[in-house]
This record gives structure tokens, C-alpha cells and sequence, in this order.
């Protein structure tokens, strides 16, 4: 049976993170489907189309990766696309409260797969999407934390921002 893990998030924007545990995942798994999720309530600063761009030339070269945006109960999505496992990443203590509880919850859902839990690479365990916005936001340079597609369009969001009177 082909092994299809899918890691679901909201990637407002990708970061070296994100793609640090994508690189792992495909050592394991047949396939990755990366999942963007809209995420309404983040209140995101990227679109869902612009989300999966970003994505889709991260991952350029990357052998058995997709993107796809979903907005489905996850676990119904996971079962559409025939995976097996969910993808969640676990960078410090402070994630683990909240993953546990999905993990849980996904599980009582749907008992036909599992969550699986990757670390990332120490460098990346503090990089969040949040952080990397923050920093952008005031110019600051997030150079080696996200890929260059995504510094620039992070460059282009905050200036427009910076255009728009208050
Ligand atoms: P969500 O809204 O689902 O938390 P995110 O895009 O923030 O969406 O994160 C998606 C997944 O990627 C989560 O499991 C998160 O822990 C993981 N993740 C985020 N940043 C990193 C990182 N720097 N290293 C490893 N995993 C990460």
C-alpha cells in the first residue's frame, strides 16, 4: 500500500521550517501532500491562491511532493486522498499541548490513520510563520528563514501595506 502522508497548515507563508519537514517526510513516506488550510480565524496575511504559489515553487525539484488547498474536516480530506497519516511538526514543548489535543481529536474522528510527529532541524525549532511576518513587517531581513520567493513577496505585501494611508 503507497505510504501518502498529509501535512496540513495554515503556511502563511511557508518557511525553511515548513520545508525542513517536508524534506524528512519524503525519507519516509511514498507521498506528501502539503494541505493549505484557509484558516479564516488567523486572519492570514496571504490568500489561499497565493499561499499554494508560494508553495508550489518551494517545493520545485522536491520528488513526491504536492500542494493543494482543502477545506474539509481534515480527517475526511485525508480519506479522500487515500492517505494514511498526518503530518504535524513539533519544534518545542510549546506545541506539544495543542498537537496532542488534534492528534486526540483527529483520532476519534477517524481511527484509520495516524498523526506523525517530525522535529525539524534545531536551527528551525524557534522559526515560526508569526515570527517571520513580525520581522518582515518592520524591514527587518528574513534571509536563510523562508525561500526567496517568499521574501520577496513578503517585501511587495508590506510595502503595499506601507502605502495605504492609516
Ligand atoms: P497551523 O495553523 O496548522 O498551526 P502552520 O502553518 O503554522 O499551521 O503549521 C503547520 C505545521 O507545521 C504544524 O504542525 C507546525 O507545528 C509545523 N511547523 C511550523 N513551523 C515549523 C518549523 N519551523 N519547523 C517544523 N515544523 C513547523
Amino acid at each position: 500500500m503507497k505510504k501518502i502522508a498529509i501535512y496540513p497548515g495554515t503556511f502563511d507563508p511557508i518557511t525553511n521550517g515548513h520545508l525542513d519537514l517536508v524534506k524528512r517526510a519524503i525519507r519516509i513516506f511514498d507521498e506528501v501532500i502539503i494541505a493549505v488550510a484557509p484558516s479564516h480565524k488567523k486572519q492570514p496575511l496571504f490568500t489561499v491562491q497565493e499561499r499554494l504559489v508560494l508553495i508550489k515553487a518551494a517545493i520545485k525539484g522536491f520528488k513526491k511532493t504536492k500542494v493543494e488547498a482543502f477545506n474539509d474536516l481534515l480527517v475526511e480530506y485525508v480519506k479522500k486522498k487515500k492517505g494514511n497519516s498526518i503530518l504535524r511538526g513539533l519544534r518545542a514543548i510549546s506545541d506539544f499541548e495543542y498537537e496532542f489535543q488534534m492528534a486526540h481529536m483527529n483520532r476519534r474522528l477517524s481511527t484509520d490513520m495516524e498523526t506523525v510527529f517530525v522535529m525539524p532541524s534545531e536551527e528551525y525549532s524557534f522559526l515560526t510563520s508569526s515570527v517571520v511576518k513580525e520581522i518582515a513587517s518592520f524591514g527587518g531581513s528574513v534571509k536563510g528563514l523562508v525561500p526567496e520567493e517568499v521574501e520577496i513577496a513578503l517585501k511587495e505585501k508590506f510595502t503595499i501595506q506601507k502605502d495605504i494611508p492609516e
